[in-house]
């Protein structure tokens, strides 16, 4: 393939060179395991902690507060089923929205076969959490509120700090599901009254399997992974120690270059969208117009398969992504676009294209292009569309 345009960052991101050249001498040089007493075990447990002062300092949280996981679901299910076991004396009430990822959202529904409850928040045409109804859920069974920062598909960031509020106000523990956030936007768990964060390092240019779980001090939490002593006895086994140095790198990378990097991403995502609007019609913008994430575009075209349009894509060597996960050969709409209000029809048109660092401008007008072309090939073959156009003229 001549060309391959990625803008599929959102569901992973490239290594950056600086960041696989921090992790390689880990592999096969200082291939120690940190637990061991002699130099080449500690030269290992000292990259692991300089990881986590890294990982600490980007989100205004102490070194002894972060704990390594093996990504971004291990870290969702460690605070939403760890606290829920650890405060069950206290209550048994969890609240969460309709638009989490499987990872949160699937560890609800588990909890509640164990007899918890769980509220599942409406959100609004943005995907914004409905703060009132958030208020009124609240009981003295509640012990854990889990909303996460922005949403990996329609990119919409959530009053965190409100919600943060309300829940330390009625004191209880506030998780964020923050996998889209970290590296993309500024955190301060101490301002934004954060008690458990999530975050996976494949996210902003490190490693996959390899992530963090925030537990602030004080934060009752069950162990869920058993063994030896790593992580202060709170998540057992051998360290992924080249993850964990990629992973230190790759954040403290991602907050040193922020601000350019957002400036160039909200330009490319603007110029796509509004390429998009000038050169297509019956088409409409999913998510926040300005609570956003800076690289995310979701976009559905009305009259056409989300899937179709994601091999069209494929080939002419663009990746992206669609709402709707084909699974089993059915396929099903996203929970989040149907939780925003979209009708089924219009929920299959969806298309994310997730904006990165590696991105170009000649890449988003090449994409566009392309889109175009794509989207009146499809509408071409199909007779509501030109009922409709027949309709409007
Ligand atoms: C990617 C993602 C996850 C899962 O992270 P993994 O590292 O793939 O396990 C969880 N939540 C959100 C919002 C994500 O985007």
């Amino acid at each position: 393939m001549e060309k391959y345009i990625y803008m599929d960052n959102a569901a992973t991101t490239r290594v950056k060179k600086e960041v696989l050249e921090e992790m390689l001498p880990y592999f096969s040089e200082n291939y120690g395991n940190p637990s061991s007493v002699y130099t080449l075990g500690s030269k290992s447990k000292n990259a692991v902690e300089i990881a986590r002062e890294r990982v600490a300092k980007a989100i205004n949280a102490k070194p002894s507060e972060i704990f390594f996981t093996a990504g971004g679901s291990e870290a969702d299910n460690w605070a939403i089923k760890g606290v829920a076991f650890a405060n069950r004396n206290k209550g048994n009430h969890i609240i969460t929205s309709k638009i989490e990822h499987h990872a949160v959202l699937h560890t609800c529904e588990y909890l509640e076969k164990q007899g918890f409850r769980v509220t599942y928040l409406d959100v609004d045409e943005y995907g914004i959490v409905d703060l009132e109804q958030l208020k009124e859920s609240i009981t003295d069974e509640t012990i854990l509120i889990t909303i996460m920062f922005a949403n990996n598909e329609i990119g919409t960031i959530q009053p965190i700090k409100e919600i943060g509020e309300i829940a330390k106000s009625h004191g209880i523990y506030f998780h964020t599901d923050a996998v889209q956030a970290v590296g993309h936007i500024n955190i301060d768990v101490d301002d934004l009254n954060i008690d458990l964060l999530s975050m996976a390092a494949h996210k902003f240019y490190g490693p996959k399997g390899v992530g963090a779980l925030y537990v602030r001090k004080g934060v009752k939490l069950d162990s869920l992974i058993a063994g030896g002593g790593q992580e202060r006895s709170r998540r057992a086994g051998t360290e992924n120690v080249p993850g964990i140095v990629g992973m230190g790198k790759a954040i403290e990378l991602a907050y040193e270059h922020l601000e350019e990097s957002n400036k160039k991403l909200i330009e490319l995502r603007d110029r796509l969208i509004n390429k998009v609007f000038e050169n297509i019609d019956h088409v409409r913008l999913n998510g926040h117009p300005t609570q956003r994430l800076p690289g995310n575009v979701n976009l559905c075209f009305e009259f056409i398969e989300g899937e179709s349009m994601l091999l069209s894509l494929d080939m002419e060597g663009i990746a992206a992504s669609s709402g709707s996960a084909c699974t089993s050969g059915s396929l099903e709409p996203s929970h989040v676009l149907l939780a925003i209000g979209l009708p089924h029809e219009i929920a299959h048109g969806s298309l994310r294209l997730s904006l990165g660092d590696f991105n170009t401008e000649e890449e988003v007008d090449y994409v566009v292009e392309k889109l175009t072309e794509i989207v009146s090939r499809l509408r071409a073959m199909s007779p509501l569309y030109e009922k409709v156009k027949k309709e409007e003229k």
